[in-house]
């Protein structure tokens, strides 16, 4: 165990020397909110002693220095959206956040790529890029709030990962602040590369504990001219859930493949207020399709159609992009409207397996007696499977929850799946890595870490235990 040291006014005052004093929040109202992420619980909830506002990669490797110096964790923090508990400061410290350094320093349409601070939001990258015709592929379904730092943070997923990958796939390279304080350039605006360890892969995706990101440069594409938003409904999750498999098996590349079960449907419609198509029928499968031109969009409709009613479909729409996805992406918040405290599981398993772990999800529940909401990023095998706590007593609801996910990541494992597609491990998923991940993995990892970061002060606590 690290005995991390407290903030003392020294300490105060050499941050107030980097950053200036007014870019210090040290009283309890305003730090309160980075005592927090989107996890609604308040035992995952732990307040910074200090919150640090830099605005450029130089200021950030100054307190990195400090904070290895006096022995203070710092966690890094984007917009706060994490479901994973990995910008919470659970040891105190300093709370980083990297919302002044927000600006798009260039958008290059020749040659297709744009450089940015980690705190500019999702929305305004995609934004940026639509301007010039281009389009940044990265989608997760916060994107109207998250940083896209904090998207390379935790490897974020989202809507288009099923066609053009995760955030991982639209970094060319990073700018990184080490552990020890170090400014480093990693990766390149290269197609290829086997020019040593890829290091800009090992800190995508590490939940700010081997580095802090302090700028992105993104790959852009040609923005599709011809899209297209599918709506198929289907009159049991067998059916639907299963179109994923045979949509890949016949080469169909969906750009989005999404599925909502029939109660999810009717929350969200609950909660926006809104009506839904056929909600009191069925289940939702949204396919987004891109074609070349219109024919090639065409065609590859009228073949998804096709498919859909073959595997039992009650029906196939064009759907009304505007509020289908504005359904799907109101799913988390018409969750926490229906339960404030809720269990978020992140399940991943290949492909072809989220058929059987559907059915797996089904009968567990049954047992448990638990109350479910389900939507996924099915085309990827991504399901977030929410419980809703309700009026559960504490202790009751930790404990049906503890055996449930038990049962649950003994067959995730067991179908060759993982503990969290996209959201990540941070603090809230440690006891399950520990428990599930396996233990040469594990010192792996941990060998990195304590060679990285050998004081432990980067976000100490999270992915797994390492004192
Ligand atoms: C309504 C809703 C919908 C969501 N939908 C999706 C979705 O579709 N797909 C998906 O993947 N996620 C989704 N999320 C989760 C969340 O939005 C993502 O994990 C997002 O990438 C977090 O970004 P952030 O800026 O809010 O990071 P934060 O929550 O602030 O931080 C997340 C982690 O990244 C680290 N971090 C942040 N910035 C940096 C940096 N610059 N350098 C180093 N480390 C850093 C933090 O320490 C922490 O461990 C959703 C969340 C909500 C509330």
């Amino acid at each position: 165990m690290v005995n991390y040291n407290k903030i003392t006014p020294a300490v105060l005052t050499a941050l107030k020397n980097i950053v200036s004093d007014k870019f210090i929040i040290s009283d309890d109202d305003r730090r309160a909110p980075y005592a927090h992420d989107e996890v609604t619980d308040s035992r995952y909830h732990s307040m910074p002693e200090v919150v640090v506002l830099p605005e450029n990669a130089g200021q950030v490797a100054e307190i990195i220095k400090l904070a290895n110096k006096e022995l203070i964790p710092v966690v890094p923090r984007g917009a706060g959206t994490g479901l994973a508990c990995g910008a919470v400061p659970i040891y105190g410290g300093i709370v980083l956040s990297l919302e002044r350094m927000n600006k798009i320093l260039e958008v290059n349409a020749n040659s297709l790529y744009m450089v940015v601070e980690p705190g500019v939001r999702t929305d305004a990258v995609q934004v940026a890029a639509k301007k010039e015709n281009l389009f940044y592929a990265g989608d997760p379904c916060s994107g109207d709030s998250c940083f896209i730092g904090g998207n390379a943070a935790t490897n974020a997923g989202g809507n288009k990962a099923v066609k053009y990958g995760t955030t991982r796939q639209q970094i060319y390279s990073l700018e990184v602040v080490t552990p020890l304080g170090e400014i480093v350039n990693l990766g390149g605006r290269l197609e290829k590369m086997t020019t040593g360890y890829s290091l800009e892969h090992l800190i995508i995706g590490s939940e700010g504990t081997l580095g802090i990101i302090t700028k992105l440069t993104l790959r852009l594409m040609p923005l599709p001219q011809h899209v297209v938003d599918i709506l198929a409904v289907f009159p049991d999750v067998d059916s639907a859930i299963s179109m994923v498999p045979t949509l890949i098996k016949e080469g169909i590349t969906p750009t989005c493949v999404e599925f909502m079960d029939n109660v999810t449907v009717k929350s969200v419609e609950n909660f926006i207020k809104e009506k839904l198509p056929e909600s009191d029928k069925g289940h939702y499968i949204i396919l987004q399709i891109e074609g070349q031109s219109e024919d090639d969009m065409d065609d590859k409709s009228v073949m998804v159609d096709e498919l859909c009613m073959k595997n039992g479909a009650l029906s196939v729409y064009v759907a009304d992009s505007q509020k289908i996805w504005k359904a799907r992406k109101s799913f988390a918040e018409a969750v926490r409207h229906e339960s404030f405290i809720h269990g978020k599981e992140d399940i991943v398993v290949p492909v072809d397996k989220i058929p059987e772990m559907m059915r797996e999800i089904a009968v567990l529940s049954k047992k448990f007696g638990l109350v479910t909401r389900t939507a996924s990023h099915a085309g990827d095998g991504n399901i977030h499977l929410n419980i809703l706590k309700g009026s559960m007593p504490d202790a009751q609801w930790d404990k049906e929850l503890e055996t449930f996910q038990k049962e649950l990541y003994a067959v995730v494992y067991q179908l060759g799946g993982k503990l969290s597609g996209e959201h990540g491990i941070g603090y809230k998923r440690r006891q399950l890595m520990e428990q599930f991940a396996d233990p040469v993995e594990l010192e792996l990892m941990r060998s990195i870490k304590k060679a990285l970061d050998p004081n432990l002060i980067l976000n100490p606590g999270k992915i797994f235990n390492v004192m």
